[in-house]
Parts: C-alpha cells; sequence; structure tokens
C-alpha cells in the first residue's frame, strides 16, 4: 500500500493506492483523483514551467511551459534541454521553444507574449 495526496485539485484527498491488487485507489473525492493515484503509481507524468533568457524584450527571461505531461523520469533531462537556448524577441504565446522533448512529441513552448 503507497498513501499519497491527490494534487489534482487543492482539496488534497488522502489516497491509498494498493499495488496487490492492481493499484487499487480508495480515498478519492472524485474520479479525477481515481485516475491521479493509478497513474502516479503505474505511470507518473509532469508539466514542467521554467524560463529561457530572451534577447530584444523588456525582461531578460521568458517563461515557457511543456505543451503537455512528460514522464517524471525524464525531467532533469527536459530541464537540460533549456540550459543554452536564447530566443529573439519577438516571441508569441504558444511559440515552440524546443520541439519533440526526448522523443515525446511534447514540446517546450513560450507561454508570453515578448
Ligand atoms: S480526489 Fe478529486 S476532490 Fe480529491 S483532491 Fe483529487 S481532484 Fe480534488
Amino acid at each position: 500500500m503507497t498513501e499519497l495526496i491527490c494534487i489534482v485539485c487543492p482539496k488534497g484527498c488522502h489516497l491509498t493506492v494498493d499495488e496487490a491488487h492492481n493499484f487499487e485507489v480508495s480515498g478519492y473525492g472524485c474520479p479525477r483523483g481515481k485516475e491521479y493515484g493509478h497513474k502516479e503509481l503505474t505511470n507518473p507524468t509532469r508539466t514542467l514551467t521554467s524560463i529561457v533568457r530572451i534577447d530584444g524584450a523588456i525582461h531578460p527571461c521568458c517563461p515557457v511551459k511543456t505543451s503537455g505531461d512528460i514522464p517524471k523520469g525524464i525531467i532533469p533531462q527536459a530541464m537540460e534541454l533549456l540550459k543554452d537556448v536564447r530566443l529573439q524577441a519577438p516571441v508569441h504565446t504558444g511559440d515552440t521553444v524546443v520541439s519533440d522533448i526526448l522523443g515525446t512529441g511534447v514540446s517546450w513552448i513560450a507561454t508570453k507574449d515578448m
């Protein structure tokens, strides 16, 4: 049995996941928590946010996020991809900053017009 707190909404339900019984989830307050508990123990993923350097804009950094969830196990490598990125203004919300992160089909995208 594994206990975790659901992070899908602020209510923070205390979940229990039973690995011995097909990752059965209990303690959830809605179906999204049940899905989260099962996924967290079988294939945990996250949407990431970060910043990259930008030239020619009012601010020196542009906020970015992943266009979808990526596996938790590749988060360090996904962050590393941003290390040498230097954008040139203008940049628009939704512009691709790094495409197809490590073959996931998910991209780093800008989240602000700059
Ligand atoms: S189980 Fe549902 S109600 Fe409870 S924290 Fe998760 S999303 Fe919110």
